[in-house]
This record gives structure tokens, C-alpha cells and sequence, in this order.
């Protein structure tokens, strides 16, 4: 099916059921409402010119009119190029220039952020950009005014793409996914369908729609099962997140680790009452088993699962189960998704390893990017010729078929010829009471080749715990040489704006001043 399609089906279904809430403004849309208001949308891009195959660009923070462009856009065969709201007005340039966008919607402000000046700085570099469009703006309802010549021109076909997602940059330069609706709606719709999700939930999304994990995971799931879908706050806001999962009573949240560690952490927790939640989803970044078993006990989300996934393969390929016991919900990534192949190579040979050995995991199947949009070595890369997509992650699969991610082969360290996967001490020093998050990484060192830094957020700021406290802590119960020699207390990590800490940013900023 194509995205239009399965969403005249919900309407038709759940015509009275809320769609959507954004809750900073108070706007409600029911499916009936929402289809409508897509409509219209649509209706305007054709009128504008917009047609199948062009690119169309999105720089914003969350809000309504983001879900209306992603439906709409899919409606008439555009492509829509999600674009990260943090850029700068450099980066925006590449991205439209990197994927040809004529037409762009953006948020006007955020915080401090004024969306339409910097548009306008880059205006001249892309000669290819028509036109801008702004949320909330007179644009953007003299766009609205514009009508089609006629209804929808050219048929569709469900492998056509839908959307360039560029990924999240932790290793470096963001490179383009090329989607199709085939790829992403059936993610979404397993991905829902593995939770349960019926048009009794609302779901809760604080995560940014302008990676896979908020438009696929959160609005594609939830239009697929006439699910709700709830937004919080334009950008992420601890607490307007448990107020919006109170105030609306939804049943289902979402985050990256760090964002649940941070609404776990807020001084008036306690007085949220999260009695509506059953389930959500954490995933994007290594999940802490302390974290899981807080979001279980203290948070109402018995049913919380973890996902596996990447930008390039649309993006889940992994997921534990409704039914799961603690140990698989927090100590795996869970299996495979329903028409989905996962299998873990030895990186050097290409071989299939044992279970219970780490390589490197591979994935295949309806996910599977189209490619990198435009770079076609790049493409060969990552996706093999038998479609494998090479996700550059390091994993074990258990006997009972469950996946454990224990790292990323880049963040490997290699300390005195041993290899150290910096999650494992991660996962240990979550357990000390003075550590509120950690992240370890290798950083250059004469004697050992590297030397093992952990970086930790401390839980009290006045009473951070000290390099002897942690290798302390550590002794006897981990191996020496997996032992943290350099310990560095940090307010903050230097993040990117999905959620993820930028551990290259980590090993850069303490690679000069050996300890
Ligand atoms: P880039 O490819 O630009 O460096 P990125 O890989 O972080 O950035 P994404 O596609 O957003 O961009 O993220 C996918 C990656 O996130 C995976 O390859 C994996 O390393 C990590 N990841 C996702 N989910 C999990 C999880 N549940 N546990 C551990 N790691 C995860
Ligand atoms: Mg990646």
C-alpha cells in the first residue's frame, strides 16, 4: 500500500477517534479532521506545482502541520527530505542542495533559533529552492488557499520513494536514506503490531519527527492501527512530556535512554500520575538495564519494549515482545521482526559466527533502504548484492534467538591488544549510586595504544564520585584492562539532536590531554 492509501483507510475506519493532539497549542484533529486537513494540504502542493518525484523539504521542530506535510507529501508521490531542526544554515544548504528540494516548509522560530533568517542567508547558494513555506505564518495560509487543477495526476506505486531521511550523524557526516512507503509503512505497521496498538492508545511523542523513530515508530504506527498521536512539546521538555502522558492519558511513550533517564531524574516525578501508560518504546542508543527496570517499575510501562534499528532500514529490525520476561525486555534488543532476516558475520571473513560470538549484525529484507540518495558508492558500502544492509554494529545472537548490541565496531577499544566494548562498562557503572549516566570511550595513549575514559554525569553535581570511587568500584568485578583509568565529570554530552551522545565528540575534546 502507499501511504495515502492506508491512511483513507484509517479515516474510513475511525472516522470519530482523535488522530492527533498538539498539545502546546490545544488542536485536536479526529481521522475524519485529519484526513481532511491532509486533503486540502495535498491539494495545495499539486496546485503549487509540487509533483511526483520532487523533493520537498522539512526544517522543523514538532508540531501539526509537520504530520500534515509527511501525509500529504506521500499523497501526491512527493519525496519529503526530513531536515534535522538543530542545523545551521550550512548544513540546511547542503541537504537541499544534496537532494534537489524546490519547496520548503520550516518552523518560523524556536527558542533561539529564527528559522526564516537563516533560510534566507542560504536563499542564494540553492538554486534549486522555489519556494519556503512557514508553520504558523501568513505563508502558510496563503498556501493553504491553493488548489489542484486536478485531484491526484499520476498513480503510485508503493516503491517509489517517500522520504530521504538523512541519519543521524554520529559517526560522521549524515548521509541521505532513501525510502520508500513499501519500506516505512510496513515498519510502522509491524513495529505497531508487535505492541499491540489498537485505536484505544495514544501514544506519546517526544521524540523528533524528523527521524525515523518519531514518523515511523510514533505517527506511521499509530495511523496504521488508528492509534493517537500525542505531541508533548515542539522539542524535547521532560516535564511537559510526563505532563502531556498525564493530561492526556496516553498509553504508550517513547524515548531515547537519555530522555527517560532525564524524566526519571526530574525533582517532582513523583507527583505525575502515569497510571494510563502500559507500554512505549526506548530505543536509537544503547538502553541501560537500571534505566529499563525503572521505566518498568516506576513509570507504569510493563510492556515497554526495546527496538533495534538504523535510518537505512526504515528503521526497526529488532524488538522484544509484549509477553517478554525482565531479563529478555532489558537485557536484549529483542528478535527479529516478522518478515525480516538478521544475521551476524565475522567482519573480516563475511562468515556467519556461532551464536553466542559477537560480529558484525546484518540485516535484510522489506527495509532495506533504496540507497544513499545520489551516492551510489557509498550505497555498495552498506548494502550488499544479496540486500544486506551492513549496520556497522557489533552484536551476539543468543540461542533463544534474542539480539544483544554490544557495540559500534567505530567505538570499539582496543586497550593493550584486548578488545573493550565501551556498553559493557557502560552497563557496569550505571550500577554505582553516584553515576546518573556514563559513556566510555577510547581515547590515545602511548603505552596502551588507548586507555579507557569514562565520562559521567554525576547524580548529586556537589558530591560527584572520584577517580578512585569508580576504578574502586570497578576492581574485582571487572576485568583489569576493562578497568577506567581516566575518569572526566561532565555536566552534559555533547548530543545530537536525536538523542544520541556524540561519543566522537567525546574522544575529540580528551585525545589531546593524556592523563
Ligand atoms: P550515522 O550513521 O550518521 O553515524 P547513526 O547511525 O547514529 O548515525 P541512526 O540511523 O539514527 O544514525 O542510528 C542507528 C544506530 O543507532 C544503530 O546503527 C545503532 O548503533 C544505534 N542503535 C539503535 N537502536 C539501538 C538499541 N536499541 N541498542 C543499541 N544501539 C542502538
Ligand atoms: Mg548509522
Amino acid at each position: 500500500d502507499t501511504i495515502g492509501a492506508n491512511l483513507d483507510r484509517a479515516v474510513a475506519a475511525w472516522p470519530d477517534r482523535e488522530a492527533l493532539v498538539d498539545v502546546p497549542t490545544g488542536r485536536r484533529w479526529t481521522y475524519a479532521e485529519f484526513g481532511a486537513d491532509v486533503d486540502r494540504l495535498a491539494g495545495a502542493l499539486l496546485g503549487s506545482g509540487v509533483r511526483k518525484g520532487d523533493r520537498v523539504g522539512v526544517w522543523a521542530v514538532n508540531c501539526a502541520e509537520w504530520v500534515l506535510v509527511q501525509y500529504a507529501t506521500a499523497r501526491v508521490g512527493a519525496v519529503m527530505v526530513t531536515v534535522n531542526p538543530a542545523y545551521r544554515p550550512h548544513e540546511l544548504a547542503y541537504v537541499l542542495n544534496q537532494s534537489g528540494a524546490s519547496l520548503l516548509f520550516a518552523s518560523l522560530t524556536h527558542r533561539t533559533s529564527d528559522y526564516r533568517a537563516m533560510v534566507d542567508q542560504v536563499r542564494g547558494e540553492c538554486p534549486e529552492l522555489r519556494e519556503a513555506v512557514y508553520f504558523g505564518d501568513a505563508s502558510w495560509d496563503a498556501f493553504l488557499t491553493r488548489t489542484p487543477g486536478e485531484p491526484h495526476p499520476e498513480p503510485l506505486s508503493c516503491d517509489e520513494p517517500v522520504n530521504i531521511q538523512y541519519t543521524s550523524g554520529t559517526t560522521g557526516f549524515p548521509k541521505g536514506a532513501t525510502l520508500s512507503h513499501h519500506n516505512i509503512l510496513n515498519n510502522g505497521y509491524f513495529v505497531g503490531e508487535t505492541i499491540g496498538y489498537s485505536e484505544q492508545d495514544r501514544i506519546c511523542i517526544p521524540v523528533p519527527f524528523y527521524h525515523c523513530f518519531g514518523m515511523v515508530m510514533g505517527n506511521l504506527a499509530a495511523t496504521s492501527h488508528g492509534a493517537c498521536m500525542v505531541i508533548p512539546a515542539p522539542s524535547f521538555d521532560p516535564a511537559a512530556t510526563l505532563r502531556a502522558v498525564q493530561e492526556e492519558r496516553c498509553t504508550s511513550l517513547y524515548g531515547v535512554p537519555t530522555m527517560f533517564i532525564a524524566e526519571l531524574n526530574l525533582p517532582d516525578f513523583a507527583t505525575y500520575d502515569l497510571s494510563t501508560l502500559r507500554t512505549g518504546i526506548m530505543a536509537g542508543s544503547p538502553c541501560p538495564v537500571e534505566v529499563m527496570k525503572r521505566v518498568v517499575a516506576e513509570m507504569n510501562m510493563a510492556e515497554v519494549s526495546i527496538c533495534y534499528g538504523m535510518t537505512e532500514t526504515s528503521p526497526v529490525s529488532t524488538q522484544t515482545r509484549r509477553d517478554d520476561d525482565l531479563e529478555r525486555r532489558t537485557g536484549t534488543v529483542g528478535r527479529v521482526l516478522p518478515h525480516v532476516e538478521v544475521k551476524v558475520v565475522d567482519p573480516a571473513s563475511g562468515l556467519t559466527v556461532e551464536r553466542g560470538e559477537a560480529g558484525e549484525l546484518c540485516t535484510r529484507g522489506y527495509g532495506v533502504m533504496l540507497g544513499y540518495w545520489d551516492e551510489p558508492e557509498k550505497t555498495a558500502e552498506a548494502v550488499d548484492p544479496g540486500r544486506w544492509m551492513h549496520t556497522g554494529d557489533l552484536a551476539v545472537m543468543r540461542e533463544d534467538g534474542y539480539v544483544q548490541i554490544v557495540g559500534r565496531i567505530k567505538d570499539m577499544i582496543i586497550r593493550g591488544g584486548e578488545n573493550v566494548y565501551p556498553r559493557e562498562i557502560e552497563e557496569f557503572l550505571h550500577g554505582h549510586a553516584k553515576v546518573a549516566d556514563v559513556q566510555v570511550v577510547g581515547v590515545p595513549d602511548e603505552r596502551y595504544g588507548e586507555e579507557i575514559l569514562a565520562c559521567v554525569i554525576p547524580r548529586d553535581p556537589a558530591d560527584p564520585p572520584t577517580p578512585e570511587e569508580i576504578t574502586a568500584f570497578c576492581r574485582d568485578r571487572l576485568a583489569h584492562y576493562k578497568i577506567p583509568r581516566r575518569v572526566e565529570i561532565l555536566a552534559e554530552f555533547p548530543m545530537t539532536v536525536s538523542g544520541k551522545v556524540r561519543k566522537v565528540e567525546l574522544r575529540e575534546r580528551y585525545a589531546g590531554n593524556q592523563g
